[in-house]
């Protein structure tokens, strides 16, 4: 047999179902799956044949991660490497991916629902509203991560958008300094969501730049959750809303002559 190939599949945020057909196909055919067990839900691997090889990654290193991919491309066509979300945000791809290229290993990345757009969906919320903002910036605030310089979440927040804030649950008085530095108020709406997708599991929290941290302590929230803050959130209650040009019946384009 020659050299399989490791699929990097995007698990989608936590309800199984939220995979894509693609990623469950290849779970279905796989010889091994590495999975990052603190993350992933479990049930993703429900799809796996009798016979595949499923390891979780959370006590592996990443040269034990590499090293195991790098053994079962060897014996199996098919290995999948599970991330969480979306491969490509706040993930191991690269980190795995350069010893495998080392190794001549074929891989392909299946893209993922993210965890940030599982929580817009939890919570009934659109990142993007004309005339509101037209723009989302992932990010996250610093840990043990460093943040790149220009980055501080002050910075970002100047711009007034939609922010997506990862891996900050924990640091959201760094979270509240950032968004107060950019002149954000105090009942600026910020909107928590815990473990978004995961059947029963989902937690939903709403509040404002200045009672937040006090609302998550409160509901015990410390992991795995979404901040976004956004001009956007709430729109769903707003009694006035600038329409988006391209269903206003004064606007023609491609798909649709103007009606008035
Ligand atoms: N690649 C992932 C992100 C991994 S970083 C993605 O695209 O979603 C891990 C961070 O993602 C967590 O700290 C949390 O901020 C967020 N996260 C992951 N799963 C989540 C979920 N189901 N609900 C809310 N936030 C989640």
């Amino acid at each position: 047999m020659g050299v399989g190939t490791v699929w990097f599949v995007g698990a989608g945020p936590g309800d199984p179902d939220l995979i894509t057909v693609k990623g469950r196909d290849l779970i279905a055919r796989a010889g091994a799956i590495l999975f990052a067990g603190s993350l992933v839900n479990v049930a993703a691997t429900g799809w796996a044949p009798p016979d595949c090889l499923i390891a979780d990654s959370k006590d592996m290193t990443l040269e034990q991660m590499s090293a195991w991919l790098i053994a079962n491309a060897a014996r199996c066509d098919t290995v999948v490497r599970l991330q969480t979300g979306d491969p490509a945000l706040y993930g191991t791809l690269i980190e795995l991916v350069q010893p495998l290229d080392a190794a001549g290993v074929p891989v392909a990345v299946v893209p993922g629902v993210s965890s940030a757009m599982a929580s817009a969906a939890a919570a009934v919320e659109s990142f993007t509203l004309p005339e509101v903002t037209q723009t989302t910036i992932f990010t996250r605030v610093e840990g043990r991560t460093p943040m790149p310089d220009g980055e501080d979440l002050a910075a970002l927040a100047a711009h007034r958008c939609t922010l997506c804030i990862f891996l900050s649950i924990t640091l959201l008085h760094k979270v509240e300094a950032g968004l107060r530095q950019a002149g954000w108020p105090d009942d600026a709406p910020v909107l928590v969501v815990h473990k978004a997708s995961w059947p029963g599991e989902e937690r939903i929290v709403r509040g404002t730049l200045a009672t937040i941290k006090q609302q998550c302590r409160d509901a015990g929230i410390v992991s795995q959750a979404m901040v976004i803050a956004s001009p956007t959130l709430g729109a769903r209650q707003w009694p006035e809303l600038a329409r988006s040009r391209l269903y206003d019946p004064s606007f023609t384009h491609r798909f649709r002559k103007a009606t008035t």
